[in-house]
């Protein structure tokens, strides 16, 4: 039975996509700088005869699998890209590369990927259709993503891509569980950009000027009455202002500031309503307190939505590889945003969490994803390699009706 083969064909390639894991956790690159490790996928995919795409949307890569029997094609999509953070795990693989980290665990996406692809390279005799490997830069690079690139590069077209699976490893799942949802996976994710001018003076007579940081300050807090007063109680939604740069010296009142921030969202609605009250109201702030303002709303990842034909094929993958015990019904969207949302608004898609926090592991106790201290459990990798293979020929079979 395939299955069983697939079992088999893991353990063989299981110390190998683990030293990939561990060599791209190594050697961290963050979004569209993906140089080294497009390089090393390239190499990986090209080793296996499958046929090879570089340059897609930047450090994009594709490789195709062409089965021995006739049928549609889908793909399975990684990224790739590390974020700006200093790791502090303390594992023997720790990144080398001062300031970055795969603190996402994208480097697990593309080794359990790779790792896919080394087993079903290997049954290809048996396979009906094709399979397109995605290996996508720039995830985090928020608000514009690195799938929109791939995509207008062509690369769910030649030949054309019918569905399309993805995985994230998931530190509040245990290892061993598979979480799906139908419907709104991820939050939508758009990128506010606020800048603020006001006068400077010196300290001690600020009656001659105005106060740049003291208006930062009054707006930041009026940014959070919405989500409290304008959002409703049974709808959610976020707003971080996540960085603030402004004035020059300790003693001059500053003339200029800087927010740099999020807003996540779940339903359209509020996500359009927040996006004019944030401007309505960070103009209005800062006009009353005499200064000006520039506010940029900038529209970046819509919501990650699973289809439900697909979702329900991947379910049923999900029971065959950690039986119904391991299967996590997701109740509530994640508020993260993921760019994946791109391809799922193009082709129907499933995206799946991979548990990765060790057993003995409290939840609370476990770091998050884009926590310095963020490591998976290395046993939730074989269990999402299986699933990326079996869901490949699951829906293949599926699509192919
Ligand atoms: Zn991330
Ligand atoms: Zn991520």
């Amino acid at each position: 039975m395939l299955q069983d083969l697939i079992e088999t064909l893991e353990q063989k390639y299981r110390n190998t996509y683990l030293e990939y894991w561990k060599d791209l956790h190594r050697h961290p690159e963050p979004s569209y700088e993906e140089v080294r490790t497009s390089g090393k996928v390239r190499d990986i995919l090209k080793s296996l005869d499958l046929e090879v795409k570089t340059g897609i949307g930047g450090t994009g890569i594709v490789g195709v699998l062409k089965g021995n029997n006739p049928g549609p094609v889908i793909a399975l999509r990684a990224d790739m890209d590390a974020l700006q953070i200093q790791e502090e795990t303390g594992c023997s693989f720790a990144s080398e590369n001062e300031g970055v980290m795969h603190a996402c665990g994208h480097d697990t996406h593309t080794a359990m990927l790779l790792g896919a692809a080394h087993i079903l390279s290997e049954i290809k005799d048996q396979i009906k259709g094709s399979i397109k490997f995605i290996f996508q830069p720039a995830e985090e690079s928020s608000p514009t993503g690195g799938a929109p690139g791939m995509i207008r590069d062509g690369v769910l077209e030649n030949p054309k891509v019918s569905a399309i699976l993805g995985v994230h490893i998931w530190p509040t799942l245990k290892t061993g569980e598979l979480g799906i949802r139908e419907g709104i996976m991820s939050a939508a994710s758009d990128r506010l950009q606020i800048s603020i001018s006001g006068k400077s003076t010196h300290a001690a007579t600020p009656e001659f000027g105005i106060d740049a940081v003291v208006i930062a300050a009054q707006a930041i807090s009026s940014l959070q009455t919405l989500i409290s007063r304008n959002v409703s109680p049974l709808d959610s939604a976020v707003i971080t202002i996540g960085k603030i740069t402004g004035g020059t010296r300790y003693n001059i009142v500053a003339d200029r500031v800087e927010l740099d921030g999020t807003v996540r969202t779940f339903a359209p609605e509020t996500r359009k309503l927040l996006a004019r009250r944030i401007e309505e109201t960070v103009e209005g702030t800062v006009r009353a307190m005499g200064g000006t303002c520039e506010v940029n709303y900038r529209w970046g990842y819509p919501s990650v939505m699973n289809n439900p034909k697909i979702t329900a094929i991947a379910r049923n993958t999900i029971k065959k590889i950690v039986g119904e015990k391991g299967l996590y019904e997701i109740d509530m969207p994640n508020p993260g945003g993921e760019d994946f949302a791109f391809f799922s608004e193009k082709i129907p898609s499933a995206f799946v969490w991979v548990g990765c926090r060790p057993q003995d592991k409290p939840a609370e106790e476990f770091p998050k994803l884009h926590n310095n201290r963020f490591l998976p459990d290395k046993r939730a990798l074989p269990f999402g390699v299986k699933y990326l293979c079996q869901v490949a020929l699951d829906v293949l079979e599926e699509v192919g009706e």
